[in-house]
């Protein structure tokens, strides 16, 4: 089975076009129809040039995304043509059809919406780490960092109980809508000493939980800085490039250090528990679809990538084949 499909090509920096594809499927792998696809901040690190080891180009970009089984490869047993999926796998979801190796791959739930379910993956990603965050009742928290992911964690926060829960970014338009969506306070790290305003806010004592999900050298060090003794450090960030920490005090006040992206556990782990952290959405527990800030037709996916570049308040920018 072989289909064509166009398909997004990121062939330099900055450089982004539509291309044409013939997709071979193997005998492992499943033929999926582009539902929607969304823009992550990593395909924005990778289009500004800051390309990790893994990848070369010219690259077939894109990896969240979901849409409806089209085929299947002559040994998956899992999926059947008719089924709706979501992509845990880069795999070019900026395209009419993508092809997946069954493991990359996951159920949408019965009753997600698809917009929704197509952003599968960041969504279950960031709500795996508020989940996991280790938040206890009346806890003060902060989510260094308000991107996608920020604010789906910092809804959980209050959600699971938290007493107060700080935002820090460094864009006012993200800051605002995460005090829409439920931050307490919110701070920009730009114009203030985000350390000196979270001590202030917490008696001199720092927060019980840290989720650093900015991924710059300057906000991993910051939060660590504003974390109480014996505090949860929350890492969430894809950071690209080598940085220099102050760790000093991860060993003297004894901090707990976690790693929360689930799309970085094993494929098994990811199976079970995206379906569990998916509820609380399914649920309407939290707010989603205000983080979608813009859409694009497939045929305007440079548009696309222009605009989660240079607008720093947009926080999802979705493509629709
Ligand atoms: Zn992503």
């Amino acid at each position: 089975m072989s289909i064509k499909t166009r398909a997004a090509i990121l062939e330099a920096p900055g450089r982004i076009v539509l291309g044409e594809r013939t997709l071979e499927l193997k005998e492992d792998e499943v033929l999926v129809k582009t539902h929607l696809s969304g823009v992550c901040g990593s395909d924005k690190t990778i289009y500004r040039g800051d390309i990790p080891e893994k990848i070369s180009l010219p690259f077939y970009i894109g990896h969240e995304g979901g849409g409806t089984v089209v085929e299947v490869g002559s040994r998956v047993r899992e999926y059947r043509v008719g089924d709706r999926v979501m992509a845990f796998n880069w795999c070019n979801t900026f395209a009419d059809y993508f092809k997946v190796p069954v493991g990359g791959l996951q159920p949408v739930p019965e009753g997600m919406d698809m917009d929704l379910a197509s952003l599968g993956e960041p969504i279950a990603c960031a709500m795996y780490a508020g989940m996991h965050s280790g938040i206890q009742l009346g806890d003060t928290a902060v989510v260094y960092g308000m991107g996608f992911a920020g604010q789906i964690i910092a809804q959980v926060l209050k959600r699971k109980g938290a007493g107060k829960v700080i935002g820090i970014d460094v864009v006012d338009g993200k800051l605002e809508l995460a005090r829409k969506l439920g931050t307490d306070a919110a701070i920009n790290a730009k114009r203030e000493d985000p350390v000196a305003m979270v001590k202030d806010l917490t008696h001199g004592r720092g927060v019980d939980v840290v989720v650093e999900a900015a991924g710059t050298e300057k906000a991993i060090n910051e939060g660590s800085a504003m974390l109480k003794q014996n505090g949860i450090y929350v890492f969430y960030s894809w950071v690209t490039t080598p940085v220099t920490l102050n760790i000093g005090r991860w060993h003297d006040d004894g901090f707990e250090i976690r790693t929360t992206t689930l799309v970085h556990h094993t494929n098994e782990e990811r199976y079970v528990w995206t379906p569990r952290v998916l509820r609380p959405v399914l649920e309407g527990m939290v707010d989603i679809k205000p983080l979608l800030s813009g859409e694009f037709p497939l045929s305007q996916i440079k548009q696309a990538f222009e605009l989660a570049d240079r607008d720093p308040s947009a926080i999802k920018v979705v493509v629709r084949p």
